[in-house]
């Protein structure tokens, strides 16, 4: 396996044959390496994919299709404990969200095998001896580039939903997290896919990614990354006439208004960005407080970053390393900036004997960010919150939109039209009230407004992103 693609069901050695080294976050030693994959190799994944398409997958029925799917469900429940410490130690992630991860790249598999047959088409009233059916059918071969923070999440809801509608897929893990992937499709071939089903080719981005995005045989991709790839991926795939769904970072607002339950915002509004070092599209970055409790609330957030502790993935801490040096530079970068250009910092966890080698940020809570400040319209990917006050609900609506994103928002208050009338008028994907859903939510349609991507993955609607439909007009006069 090590150092190797997973092509037709079967390892096999990268055409370059050169590999990467792969690092655990936590302590910056190499653990592995992986195969560093180019076009020719995103080219054989194409072709194994295409003939899948020609073979026993194409005569299965979606019964059968949600068997497999099931089966790799178990199968990875199964293996469960490997799953954890490969993603933990791949990706810097603490135990207890790896944990969560696996649990729910499992469930995304499950709720999938669960849906497929339960899909069903339309009959659309015509003329007179006409029956006019809409049926639903694969795109063919689908691409999926999958970032480093949440891999086997991502992997999860875009793969499981493809395969689920009969597709063919090629994945692109980042090549910071490889490794559980790879098993994973291992497990698939195990689980008894098709050959050529679920092909993974691992590499850097701007080879064996491109080769996928621009390759005339993939007639769908799926991508979840930066805004930046994201323009690329939809110029690429526009040269083919081929759909994509992106699904990009974010820069959401908790909304909390001076009736809100602090018992219950606090710990969330905390939980929403650190977790997986808030390195999380969907983390809540902005703290926007009504000006009557905006001391308060400051106040107590701070309490809880200063006590925040960081460490190696294995303590199980509240955050554990970002995936690289070059994040770490990035995020250190931001706070530094922020810092000079003025805005104060309210608090700040304590990084007390982290290995010297691991790629360690602090939690920082920023106050009184100005609203035009980089860190009220950016996305850090770090645990960094940026704190702001409003005056009333029009003022919080128009701060909630302040930026070009739109993921994902929580709305804190008691009172029943204000909840439905702020969810409503905020331009996000998903809308929390009185409680805020980073990560998990397996059912819940999940993608962005405007920077933040298009498309819908998660839920039963991704079964309908990830499939196509025809209309068959039958005159029986
Ligand atoms: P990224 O640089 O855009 O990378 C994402 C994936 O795209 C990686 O697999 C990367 O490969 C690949 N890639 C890079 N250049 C490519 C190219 N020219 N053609 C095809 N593929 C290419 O993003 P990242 O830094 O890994 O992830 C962080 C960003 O993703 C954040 O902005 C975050 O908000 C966003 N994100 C969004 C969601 C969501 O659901 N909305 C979820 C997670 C992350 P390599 O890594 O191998 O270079
Ligand atoms: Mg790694």
């Amino acid at each position: 396996m090590k150092g190797m693609v997973f092509i037709g069901g079967k390892w096999q050695a990268p055409s370059s044959g050169k590999t990467i080294d792969v690092i655990d976050p936590g302590t910056g030693q190499v653990i592995g390496r992986i195969a560093d994959g180019q076009a020719a190799d995103i080219d054989l994944a194409v072709k194994a994919a295409r003939q899948a398409l020609a073979g026993p997958w194409a005569r299965l029925t979606a019964t059968e299709r949600g068997r497999l799917l099931t089966r790799l469900a178990e199968r990875i429940m199964a293996n469960y404990d490997e799953l954890v410490d490969l993603e933990s130690r791949d990706c810097g992630k603490v135990l207890s969200t790896a944990r969560s991860d696996i649990k729910l790249l499992a469930r995304y598999f499950e709720f999938y095998g669960g849906a497929v047959d339960k899909i069903h088409g339309e009959i659309i009233p015509y003329q007179n001896n006409h029956a006019v059916s809409l049926v639903r059918q694969p795109f063919g071969v689908t691409g999926h580039i999958i970032p480093w923070n949440y891999p086997t999440q991502i992997l999860g809801r875009s793969v499981g939903a493809a395969l689920a509608m009969g597709n063919a897929t090629v994945v692109k893990p980042a090549e910071d997290a490889s490794l559980s992937i790879l098993r994973v499709a291992e497990l698939a071939a195990e689980a008894g896919f098709p050959e050529g089903t679920f092909n993974v080719v691992p590499g850097y981005g701007a080879t064996a990614g491109q080769a996928l995005i621009s390759h005339p045989g993939v007639n769908f991709v799926s991508f979840t990354g930066s805004p930046q790839v994201g323009t690329i991926v939809q110029q690429e795939t526009a040269r083919h006439h081929v759909k994509c769904v992106l699904e990009l970072g974010g820069k959401s607002p908790q909304v909390v208004f001076a009736d809100a339950n602090l018992e219950r915002a606090i710990p969330a509004i905390v939980n929403g960005i650190i977790q997986n070092a808030g390195q999380t599209c969907s983390a809540g970055s902005r703290l926007l407080v009504q000006k009557e409790i905006y001391d308060e609330v400051l106040a107590r957030v701070a309490d809880r970053f200063a006590k925040l502790r960081t460490g190696v993935q294995s303590d199980d801490l509240d955050c554990g390393p970002l995936i690289n040096a070059r994040q770490r530079e990035r995020v250190q970068r931001f706070i530094d900036d922020a810092v000079q250009s003025g805005a104060r910092i309210a608090a700040q966890g304590k990084l007390d004997g982290v290995p010297s080698g691991g790629f360690y940020v602090a939690p920082t809570l920023f106050a009184d960010v100005p609203r035009e400040h980089l860190l009220a319209k950016e996305e850090v990917f770090g645990p960094v919150l940026a704190a702001m006050p409003f005056e009333d609900e029009a003022d919080a609506i128009a701060l909630a939109n302040d930026t070009d994103y739109g993921l994902v928002a929580g709305v804190w208050t008691e009172h029943g039209g204000r909840q439905q009338r702020v969810a409503r008028a905020i331009d996000s994907g998903q809308v929390y009230i009185n409680c805020y859903g980073a990560g998990g939510g397996v059912e819940l349609p999940f993608g962005g407004f405007g920077k933040s991507g298009h498309g819908r993955e998660k839920g039963l609607l991704a079964l309908e992103e990830m499939s196509i439909t025809k209309t068959i007009v039958h005159n029986y006069e």
